[in-house]
């Protein structure tokens, strides 16, 4: 069953939404209510772009079992340009091509089904730009 920390970021990931703290200017995503900066509570919303660059990157070789018909495949940090930071599978490329300064655009695109129920998890997935 996905957990319940997925379910209360449900909405908050199928909009990229986030927060930018008035206090310190940090964007965090997904958006909290208390800023991991500096513990402060003022917090604007704030909708991500839907592009990004890539931070770092690494690739998967072993895992879990919903995933294995999938490996090899790369896992990013990407950050958009309102600095926030999110990990996300990079579709649609070949691996070697996946490094820091990766231009990509972020899809919404089906993660996982999970387990027999066939509950439909969605996400976001990192493309490159073409
Ligand atoms: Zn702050």
């Amino acid at each position: 069953m996905p957990s319940p920390r997925y379910w209360r970021e449900v909405p908050a990931r199928f909009r990229l939404e986030a927060v930018r703290c008035r206090g310190c200017g940090k964007v965090v995503y997904p958006a909290r209510r208390v800023c991991p900066g500096c513990r402060g509570t003022d917090l604007e919303p704030l909708a991500l772009s839907r592009s990004g660059t890539v931070v770092t990157s690494t690739v998967i070789h072993v895992a879990p079992a919903e995933f294995a018909m999938e490996t090899p495949y790369a896992v990013a940090i990407v950050e958009t340009p309102e600095g926030a930071r999110l990990m996300a599978q990079v579709v649609d490329c070949e691996l070697p091509e996946v490094k820091p300064g990766l231009k990509v655009n972020l899809e919404f695109r089906l993660i996982r089904q999970e387990g027999h129920g066939g509950i439909l998890c969605y996400g976001h997935k990192a493309v490159p730009e073409a």
